[in-house]
């Protein structure tokens, strides 16, 4: 793990960025963003764990076994309408592992489940696979690790990503006199990295339908990354059979407006702040991903919110389980977690959940 400098020095990164950008000019914001998650030296996921409350954000699997053991029934109802077959338990951007743990021991209990899962993680950081690797310890000689999902073996797959979406890195255009111009990240005189804009506007035609009628000064954001990843994975439901299951903070229907943000030991920095220190994530365009789905031949089921998808998938009735012979204190947690993960003022209706299928199966549960 990296140790953090005094706020007085750079960052690596900010070294690294500055040097770039003295040599070839300012970069795009997609790209900013994809080196301050990735870089491979001093990137902000490549260097640490930044999970739990001594990280910079807590995720739900983090927050309770219950949202992983509810998403392990989910995969065993599907796998169970895809025939039971040998497949790929593919998880995007798995973090500390413990989603999969959760899920694992769930689906486990269906006969036959545990035996047909190749486990596969797709995950660019090498911290977080050692992590992985740790919390996965009983599966670990069997896990495979890819850095992209095209890299995936063939072969029928059930999908899961939980905030992986929302780390991929977006474009952001905005809207002048003159048209939509790329938002750059360059240099001031003094050295520092500022924000800027292309001089001359991009095609219209390189934007959604949604940036037609803007008035200046409105920012509009696009991520080919998820759009690639999207299609990606939908054309592999579509050949192989399969679901997918996306879970992240966005919006049902696209829209004008600037969302990408950076977070740091639980506040909000500035994105330019402490370039690889900073958890940076854009809210994802939920019906971009659904129409790129649909239009590779996948069927698209929802999106609903958290809240009732975890509802519908018996959230309350696992806790009482739980709670029963659990301490009082213990008993007290369980229900705070529910409400942290399910309750609209908190990630029940900002986080959103959508499903994808190949058409030949049925809607999976909890998404109609
Ligand atoms: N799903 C986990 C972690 C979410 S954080 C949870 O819910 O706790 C985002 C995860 O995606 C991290 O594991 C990060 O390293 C990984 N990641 C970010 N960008 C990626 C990329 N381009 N390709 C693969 N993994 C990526």
């Amino acid at each position: 793990m990296s140790t953090r400098n005094s706020p007085e020095e750079p960052t690596p990164l900010e070294a690294i960025l500055k040097r770039m950008i003295e040599l070839d000019g300012p970069i795009p914001v997609d790209r900013y963003m994809d080196l301050c998650l990735s870089h491979p030296d001093a990137g902000y996921y490549t260097t640490r764990d930044p999970f739990g409350p001594a990280g910079d954000f807590v995720t739900a699997p983090e927050i309770s076994q219950i949202f992983g053991e509810l998403i392990g029934l989910w995969c065993a109802q599907v796998w169970t309408t895809m025939g039971t077959p040998r497949f790929n338990l593919v998880e995007l951007g798995p973090g500390r592992g413990t989603l999969m743990d959760d899920m694992l021991r769930a689906a486990g209990k269906l006969p036959g489940f545990t035996e047909a899962a190749s486990i596969v993680l797709v995950e660019t950081s090498p911290a977080l696979r050692r992590r992985q690797s740790a919390t996965l310890a009983a599966r670990a000689d069997t896990i495979q690790w890819f850095d992209r999902f095209d890299e995936v073996p063939d072969g029928p797959a059930i999908v899961v990503a939980n905030e992986f979406l929302d780390a991929l890195p977006v474009r952001q255009f905005e809207r002048t006199e003159e048209g939509w111009c790329e938002r750059m990240v360059g240099a001031a005189d003094d050295g520092s990295l500022k924000l800027g804009l292309m001089p001359s506007p991009v095609p219209e035609a390189l934007l959604p339908p949604h940036a037609a009628g803007a008035i200046p000064g409105s920012i509009i954001e696009i991520s080919p990354a998820v759009a690639a990843v999207t299609a990606n994975v939908a054309t592999r439901l579509v050949t192989s059979c399969g679901a997918a299951l996306f879970i992240d903070y966005g919006h049902g229907r696209s829209g004008i407006g600037e969302t990408l943000q950076a977070v740091r030991a639980h506040r909000y920095a500035d994105i330019l702040e402490r370039p690889g220190e900073c958890d940076l994530t854009a809210h994802v365009d939920f019906a971009s991903v659904s129409q790129t789905a649909s239009d590779r031949g996948a069927a698209v089921h929802g999106p609903v919110t958290q809240g009732d998808f975890l509802d519908s998938l018996g959230i309350r009735t696992r806790a009482e389980i739980l709670k029963a012979g659990a301490p009082l204190d213990r008993q007290a947690s369980i229900d705070g977690d529910v409400r942290r993960l399910t309750a609209p003022d908190e990630m029940g209706e900002m986080f959103k959940v959508l499903a994808l299928t190949s058409s030949d199966l049925p809607p999976p549960p909890g998404v109609a």
